[in-house]
């Protein structure tokens, strides 16, 4: 096949395309077609050859990508902390590649980078990190674990700013979440050659949210170690549970003992849209910095994340370095170039489609939405409640459900038997859901409420499929 534009080739993935969607509505269209990796290794071409594919081979390959993806935008998709289906998503999407912007400057990305800004800005006012006297600033990156990091990045680099010439020293920096907080701390006290042993979890109560008691020990035991407290992650809204940990107590340690505050809101913090529910973030305002995964709650599409922070000029002060001879020149719009306070130089248009969205939906399209999936998580919790087949782990305060489906013979042991009873859900393919674990064994179903496509009836379907089910394990 010759790389050259080929209208009919694009008309046909198009066509494809839609009929993707369509086939959502139908009763019979599977979530996942389930293959082990051995399988599927046999019944995809993935070798290349010498001289290349035909056309209708290559719409082959585009057919089994359709085929053997699970269905994130079908209505019994309910696995992730992503899912749904939105028109500006794909359009965004469609439309960021076709003009393929990298965002390092204004010149080459003049219209997604004042998108970005203005992104960064409308979601810096509702966190109160914007206001008349103070400016606030952010980025769009490559998911909410690289802003968890970004946040650590930055509040090193203000409060030692030496560190950027010279490096870590001796000093032993520590970072504080709890025990319920995303992995992906690891991974940047790893990266930031900060150690893993001064990542130190503090204590969560029973429904997963920081202890502030347990976070003042920690704290204090570090200093009294001779360590060097440098910054505290609450989380809105865990993974697991969907606990938001208490952000304004949180504030209050953090000014004690000078840390940085940085809020992980990559799945919660959604709820800043909807008047009902943002209380939950009471005190962000106060905080330092914030994660937000707009492609989780508002569902716009992977990958769309921001860092945000009140503090104007640490992005550059923290990332800025090298690249003035070729790409950041000085001139009129010098100002607006982001690919100094990236760690990427090229980066991907992430903006156009979560402008396109809360331009098309407005505020209140926003709040409408939040506030929806809300409606279906006290649904769902009703259906669990009042049904003796099934148990509630959790009273939820976001959309994770958890629960457990309890075996009609008793001598049966009821962990593996909802460990067992969801991989055969998986292997049908009908319905996807997903489950979790506690440190003591409990294994249980945690189901997301993050796909707008679910209606009531999906959910009735999803728990009396689960019970019947249950018969075969
Ligand atoms: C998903 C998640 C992350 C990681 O975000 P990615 O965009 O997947 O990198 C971090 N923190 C929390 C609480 C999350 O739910």
């Amino acid at each position: 096949m010759k790389n050259e534009f080929d209208k009919e080739l694009l008309d046909t993935v198009l066509g494809k395309i839609i009929s993707y969607y369509e086939a959502n509505s139908d009763a019979d269209t599977p979530v996942v077609n389930y293959r082990p990796a051995k399988d599927l290794i046999k019944e995809l071409d993935l070798n290349f050859s010498s001289g290349g594919a035909t056309k209708e081979d290559l719409l082959k390959q585009v057919d089994n990508y359709f085929k053997f993806s699970p269905r994130t935008s079908h209505p019994q998709f309910n696995n992730q902390l992503t899912g749904g289906f939105s028109n500006e998503a794909i359009l965004g999407e469609l439309i960021s590649i076709v003009c393929n912007a990298t965002m390092a400057t204004y010149e080459v990305a003049p219209v997604a980078t004042l998108m970005e800004a203005h992104l960064v800005s409308e979601l810096n006012k509702i966190l109160g990190f914007e206001s008349s006297t103070q400016k606030g600033d952010g980025i769009m990156l490559t998911g909410g674990s690289n802003a968890n990091m970004m946040a650590i990045h930055c509040a090193r680099q203000r409060k030692f700013p030496e560190t950027k010439m010279q490096g870590n020293g001796n000093k032993q920096m520590c970072v504080y979440v709890s025990r319920e907080a995303h992995y992906s701390h690891q991974k940047a006290m790893l990266l930031m050659g900060l150690g893993l042993d001064n990542l130190i979890t503090v204590k969560a109560d029973s429904a997963g949210r920081m202890c502030i008691e347990d976070l003042k020990n920690k704290v204090q035991t570090s200093i009294d170690q001779g360590k060097t407290p440098l910054l505290v992650c609450s989380t809105a809204g865990t993974t697991v549970l969907g606990a938001f940990d208490p952000i304004a107590k949180i504030n209050t340690v953090a000014k004690e003992f000078n840390l940085w505050h940085h809020i992980d809101g990559a799945w919660g913090g959604g709820v800043m849209f909807s008047e009902k529910y943002k209380h939950l973030l009471n005190g962000s305002g106060e905080a330092d910095s914030l994660t937000f995964d707009a492609h989780k709650l508002m569902g716009s599409g992977l990958i769309t994340s921001f860092f945000l922070t009140k503090h104007e000029n640490t992005l550059e002060e923290s990332n800025s370095g090298g690249g003035s001879k070729y790409i950041f020149h000085d001139y009129e719009n010098a100002e607006y170039d982001t690919g100094k306070k990236s760690l990427q130089c090229g980066r991907k248009v992430d903006s156009l489609k979560f402008w396109l969205m809360w331009k098309a939906k407005g505020h209140k399209g926003l709040e409408d939405f939040v506030n929806t999936q809300y409606e279906k998580q006290n649904y769902f919790v009703g259906l669990i409640k009042e049904n003796p087949c099934l148990k509630l782990i959790q009273e939820p305060e976001f959309l994770n459900v958890c629960f457990q489906v309890i075996p009609k013979d008793e001598s049966v042991e009821i962990n593996k038997f909802n460990f067992d009873l969801r991989f055969k859900l998986v292997k049908e393919g009908k319905m996807l859901t997903n489950f979790s674990s506690f440190e003591d064994g409990t294994i249980f179903f945690r189901h997301i409420l993050a796909n707008n496509m679910t209606k009531k009836s999906d959910l009735d379907n999803l728990l009396n499929h689960l019970i019947d089910l249950s018969g075969e394990v």
